[in-house]
C-alpha cells in the first residue's frame, strides 16, 4: 500500500459498522496534544470512530519507541487500556504487527492507523484498513492529529463513558517476543530495565532508545529494504546490521542493505 493508495476514514457502511476495530497508534510520531489528559485519549479516538459510524469493540494499541514518551503519560494512557508496544523499529514494526493482526485475527475486522501510510501492511481479505485523514508530511499530520484529537475531545458528551475493559495495563516487548503479554505499568517499566531485555535489547540495536532512528522514521526518505526470511535459515554472514527476531513463523530483518544471493555455510 503506497502513500497515495492509503484509504482516509468514511462513514462506515453497515456491513463492516460492527465489526472489531484495531487501532495502531504511533504516538512517536502522533503525539499527545501538550497540556492534554492523556487519559481521555481513549475517548477521543473511540468518539472518532463512532462519529465515523464504527461501534463495534476497540483494542488501542501505542506502538513504537515508546521509552521516547514520558512515563506519566505511558500509565495514564495504560489505566484506561490502551495496550503499550514497546517497538523500536517504529514504521518497519508497525507494518509487521498489522500484518500479525490479521494473521492472528478472523476477518472482518477494521484496522485504524494512526501512523505514516508506509505502516501500512498490505490488506488481507476481510480487513479494513485507514487511516484518520490524508497523509501531508511528517510536520503537518503531527500537527493534523493534535488539532483533531483538541476537536474531538470539544466535542465528546456527557454519555461519552466508555467502560473500562480487560485489556487494561497489557503490555508487550517486540523484542521480546517469546514473552506472555504482561500485566500492570510497574512490571513494564521492570521488564524494559531488566538485564534480560538490556542485553536482548543491546544484541538487537545499536544505537539508544532515546537516539534517533532516523534512517528508519524517516517519511520522506527512500524506504529501507525490507526481508522477511524464516527462522530456519541463516543469517546473512556480513554484519546482520538491524537484525530483530519477531514471533511465530516468520522472523523480521530490516537491515541498511541487502544481501542478495549470499547463502549460508
Ligand atoms: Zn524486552
Amino acid at each position: 500500500m503506497t502513500r497515495a493508495t492509503t484509504p482516509v476514514m468514511k462513514k462506515a457502511t453497515p456491513e463492516v459498522s460492527v465489526n472489531r476495530t484495531f487501532v495502531f497508534w504511533d504516538i512517536k510520531s502522533f503525539p499527545v496534544p501538550p497540556g492534554f489528559d492523556p487519559r481521555r485519549v481513549r475517548q477521543c479516538i473511540q468518539r472518532l470512530l463512532k462519529n465515523y459510524d464504527y461501534s463495534g469493540p476497540v483494542t488501542i494499541y501505542v506502538v513504537g519507541m515508546i521509552t521516547d514518551v514520558h512515563d506519566d503519560i505511558l500509565r495514564a494512557l495504560s489505566s484506561t487500556g490502551i495496550i503499550l508496544h514497546y517497538a523500536p523499529y517504529g514504521t518497519s514494526d508497525i507494518m509487521s504487527l498489522m500484518f500479525e493482526c490479521m494473521e492472528d485475527n478472523p476477518p472482518p475486522a477494521n484496522i485504524l492507523g494512526i501512523c505514516y501510510p508506509r505502516a501500512f501492511a498490505t490488506p488481507q481479505s476481510g480487513f479494513n484498513l485507514f487511516r484518520p485523514f490524508p497523509y501531508s508530511s511528517a510536520q503537518e499530520d503531527a500537527i493534523s492529529w493534535i488539532n483533531l484529537i483538541l476537536a474531538v475531545s470539544g466535542s465528546l458528551k456527557h454519555e461519552d463513558t466508555f467502560p473500562e475493559t480487560d485489556e487494561s495495563a497489557s503490555w508487550f516487548c517486540i523484542l521480546c517476543y517469546d514473552h506472555p503479554p504482561g500485566q500492570g505499568f510497574d512490571s513494564f517499566t521492570s521488564h524494559l530495565s531488566s538485564p534480560e531485555h538490556v542485553l536482548t535489547r543491546n544484541g538487537h540495536l545499536t544505537i539508544g532508545d532515546n537516539e534517533p532512528m532516523s534512517k528508519f522514521e524517516d517519511e520522506d526518505g527512500k524506504p529501507s529494504p525490507i526481508v522477511w526470511w524464516r527462522p530456519m535459515f541463516c543469517l546473512p554472514k556480513s554484519d546482520p546490521v538491524r537484525v530483530k527476531t519477531s514471533y511465530q513463523n516468520f522472523s523480521f530483518l530490516t537491515c541498511v542493505e541487502a544481501y542478495p544471493g549470499r547463502g549460508c555455510g
